[in-house]
Order: C-alpha cells, then structure tokens, then sequence
C-alpha cells in the first residue's frame, strides 16, 4: 500500500479525531451529504450492479494484524467505498424482492446519526434519562397494538417500577429467546422448599416438579430461531416439536394437540407451543384462536412468533387474520421487518405486565431494585437507543400509513400471484396470505410430462427442478438486475417431496407492477440459457 495514506500517531492527531470534523469537501462529507439528500441514488450509484465473487472481496480483508499506525479518515473512506460499500447488497432496490427487510424512509437516516451521537444506553437511567420513558411508551403503543388494554392499564403499567410490558432488543431472535426463558422461568418456579429455577437451576426444578423433559410444540415452519431457543434454555434441540402443517402452510391444531398428550403420558411437559404469525418461508399465519384454547387446556405458555407479520396489526384490513395473538402470554415483533426500521429492532411483549419477575435480575451498582431501568428486564445489558426509530416512524408514517404500506403490499402479492397463475409457464406454489409469496418455472410441457410420469420419472423430473430452480436464482441474482430469494418446501401438488422455490416479500413500497413483470420476463429468459436445464431438463420438452 501507499506509505503516503498514513497518518502518524499523536496526541495532536489523536484530539482532532474526537474534536475537528472532516472538511466539507472531504471524501467522508461528500459520503454524507449524498446519502441525506439522495440514499437511493447513493446506493444506486455505489453498489456494483454484477456481483463479485466473495473469493475475490476476501483479498481485501486478509492481514489479520490490527494496523500499527493510523490511517487519513479520507484514505479510509475511499477505501470502503471500493472495497466495502461496492460490494455490499442493495436491499433497498425495487427490483430486489427476496429480503425480509427493504427500503428504508429517508428520515431515518439523519436520526439514527442523532441516535449514534447521544449514544444512550438503554441499560439504566444513568445513561438514557428521557430515552427510557420514550422505550417504555414505545412498548406501550405496541402492546395496546397487540392488546388492546383500556388507558387505566397504561397509565398503571407503562411507566411502572415494578415491571415492562415488554422488551427491546436485537432482533426476533433474542425476543423469541427471552419469552421463553420467562416461559421457562415461571413454569419451574419457587414452591415450597424449592426456590425457583432461577436460583437453584433446570435440573433441580426437573427433581422438584418431577418432571422427565420440557417441550416446546411449534409448526414445523417455525422459525431456526427456536431451535437455538431451546438448546440456550436447556430444554434440548430434541425436545422442539416439529408440527405438520396443512397443506396451507398453517400448523394443524389437532395434531399438535395429540402430539402434546402423547408426550404428557411420557412425562415430558409442554412448556410452550408457539403460534408463527407469518411464516419466514410462505408468510401464512397459524389458527391462533385454536390455540389459544389449546394452551389453556394444556396449562402452557402461548407464544406468538409474530417477528414478520406482527406489522399486519397496524393495518384494519388485515388485522383480522392474526385474531387471537391477543390471547397469547408474549408476543415477538420485528421493528425492522415490515415497520421499515433499520436492522437491530426487535420487540417482546407480555401480556401480563408481571411476567418480567420471572427473569428479574439486580446488581448493586446499577439496576437497583426500584428503579425504572429497563435492563432489569432484559437479556441483553448495553443497548443503543433504537426505540427511538420506531417511535419516529409510528409518529411519522402513523397507523394509517402504515396501514396503506401493509395493505399495497399484499394487493401487490396478490397482483404478482395473479401474473405467475397467468402464465403456463410458471407455477405458484403458495397463494400469499400476506405480501409474501412461493412459485417457480415449470414449462407447461414438463407439467405434462409430470402428469404422465410414473413414479421413477416423476422423482428424476423432482429433482432436476429443484437443481434447475436453484441455478436460476444463482445467476439472476449473480446478474445484479433483479434478487428473488429460494427456500425448500414439501407441497402437495409436488406429493410433498422436496421442493426448492422461488421466495419473494412484497415489502418495498417502491417495487411497482411493471418491475414485477420485468423479473418475470428476465427469468423466462434466463431459463433459455440455463445449462442445469440444458442437461436434465430439455429432454422432457417434448
Ligand atoms: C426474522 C424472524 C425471526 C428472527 O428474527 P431476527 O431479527 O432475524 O433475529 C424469528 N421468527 C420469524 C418468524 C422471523 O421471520
């Protein structure tokens, strides 16, 4: 490298980097007033459009020595642009409709600066003051979204000492995890001479309760995050019940409920079952009603995995499809899934505001007992202060806006779904229920040839979709125009073999009908070139 792009390190050089800001005609200044003024066209015009292959990004990020001496902020700016920014993805194009998480509204931006500049920490007072009551109201509005408590239970709970009515942190993940630890935690609770799992631990709460197992009992499309859920929790990856799903993708109620008495007779007791309110693969919500009902006859905690669809709730066209989440004990929203909030957004509500004693936690120097710091309630300990995203964009887009956000994209999955059954070629595999949706590129005469096929042929024919589905969305996601995502599912009309598909979220308020069609035609003429179908396709276009 270029000894010239190194700067020198002094007491001098060290002070300006806290106090004297880049020049205004800088390469960092430039960054910045670009991405106020016009992000989209910032990421339009920074991102490389054809993919490089990682193997090559990897060559700049080799030395695994920390630089001794200090670089120019310019030298290092131009750097990321080349190396970094270039190759990043641009999930905020139109065109890309695979990602959970798409554009962003552009006052966002300068506000996450202000959030990065008072750097809060949401962990006590101390360090947020105003930024606490704010997280709390945010908590609030969320819940009432979610519950619909009269204003007496806000005005108790929200700002109470005593407890939250939620919350905040990374993601659907770490929510996922921490309503179930407070599942965990008041299932093996203190009786008697028994203190409590969270003082004496699982394997004495097992003795006390006299139990040979936990479970948890989820569709098998539930999210990976429960898997890692119950392994934390010491619950075990074996003991997560994997529950067949109708051929709608929403989990069947009745042989979760067998599932759950079979294991009941073993001596394994159901710690939870877990509702997903929009699955991550075809967006369908579970009967919710039925199982709330189910987990009160089975004495156990209702979870709803609402991490994507939980949004739908802003929207009074569609909130009726997740009627009975208001039944369930907690809740996991994700702020930065269809809220249009950056990433490390996430949200765990409680029903019961006294379901945080569970996991309550003090320490001498912080956290004191009566104090309204919300790391007390919480798994994480430092954490920035991101409720003030979402509490900008409830103000600014409001529910009605964000109302007409939720209800375009599933009239634009809808439209989609309409444009892939219109067309022999291409085949849906899940009708969306919300803005997502499933399907591939079946030519029609190897739909026939399908119809046909014995067994063996029909396995051959199987399988080779499936090769040819995943190289599609390879090389049109290598081409940079367009990205649709893929996942596996085991549908009836394919006698529920394996069966990879196209994935896409119609999230992006900017993806508009033509691009759609555009994606479509890109990929019936990516399907022309394509040398998986050459190879065990072509034979069968008869
Ligand atoms: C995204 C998602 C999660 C995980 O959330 P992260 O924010 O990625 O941690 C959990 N459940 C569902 C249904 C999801 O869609």
């Amino acid at each position: 490298m270029d000894q010239k792009r190194y700067a020198v390190a002094s007491k001098e050089s060290l002070i300006r980097v806290f106090t004297v800001p880049e020049a205004p005609d800088s390469t960092l200044s430039k960054i910045e007033s670009e991405i106020s003024s016009n992000l989209a066209g910032f990421l339009n015009e920074n991102i490389a459009a054809v993919e490089k292959p990682l193997h090559e990004i990897e060559k700049d990020f080799q030395s695994a020595v920390i630089p001794e001496e200090p670089t120019f902020v310019s030298a290092y700016a131009q750097d990321i642009m080349e190396q970094l920014v270039a190759h990043s993805v641009h999930t905020a194009a139109p065109s890309f409709i695979g990602h959970m998480t798409s554009a962003l509204p552009h006052f966002v931006l300068p506000l996450s600066k202000l959030m990065v500049g008072l750097n809060q920490n949401l962990v006590k007072i101390e360090t947020s003051k105003a930024f606490t009551p704010l997280e709390r109201q945010v908590l609030g509005m969320m819940h009432h979204l979610a519950y619909g408590e009269d204003g007496s239970f806000y005005s108790k709970w929200m700002h109470s000492a005593k407890t939250s009515l939620g919350a905040f942190c990374s993601g659907g993940t770490v929510a996922n995890i921490t309503a179930l630890w407070i599942a965990r935690n008041r299932l093996l609770k203190a009786d008697g001479s028994f203190k409590g799992i969270a003082t004496q631990g699982l394997i004495a709460g097992m003795l006390h309760y006299g139990y040979k197992g936990l479970a948890v009992l989820v569709s098998e499309r539930g999210h990976y995050s429960l898997g890692k859920t119950v392994d934390l929790l010491g619950i075990g990856r074996d003991n997560i019940i994997a529950v067949a799903t109708n051929n709608d993708n929403k989990v069947d109620v009745q042989a979760m409920r067998k599932k759950a008495y079979e294991l009941q007779t073993q001596g394994i007791k159901v710690m939870a079952i877990v509702g997903v309110a929009g699955t991550t693969e075809t967006g369908n919500i579970d009967p919710l009603l039925e199982m709330a009902n189910l987990s009160k006859e089975l004495g156990c905690h209702f979870h709803v995995d609402a991490a994507w669809g939980g949004a739908t709730l802003l929207s009074q066209t569609h909130r009726h499809l997740l009627a009975g989440i208001e039944r369930a004990d907690s809740i996991t929203i994700d702020a930065h899934k269809q809220m249009y909030v950056p990433m490390g957004a996430g949200i765990v509500l409680f029903k019961d505001p006294a379901a945080t004693d569970a996991i309550e936690h003090h320490a001498e120097y912080i956290l004191r007992k009566g104090s309204k710091d919300l790391g007390s309630h919480t798994l994480e300990g430092s954490r920035p202060g991101m409720a003030m995203l979402v509490h900008a964009c409830l103000r600014v887009i409001g529910r009605k806006g964000y109302e007409m956000l939720i209800d375009k994209g599933i009239d634009k999955a809808r439209y989609f779904a309409s444009l892939i059954k219109s067309d022999d070629d291409f085949e849906l595999i899940s009708e969306p229920e919300l803005c997502l949706l499933t399907y591939r590129y079946v030519p029609k005469q190897i739909k026939a040839q399908i119809a046909a096929a014995d067994d063996d042929t029909k396995i051959d024919i199987y399988a080779s979709l499936n090769r040819f589905t995943a190289s599609m969305q390879k090389r049109q996601r290598e081409a940079g125009r367009s990205f649709v995502s893929r996942t596996r599912l085991t549908p009836a009309q394919y006698d529920h073999q394996p069966t990879v598909v196209f994935r896409v979220v119609l999230a992006n308020p900017l993806t508009s009908e033509d691009i759609l069609k555009d994606i479509l035609a890109e990929q019936k003429e990516l399907a022309k070139t394509d040398p998986v179908f050459k190879k065990y396709l072509s034979k069968y276009m008869r």
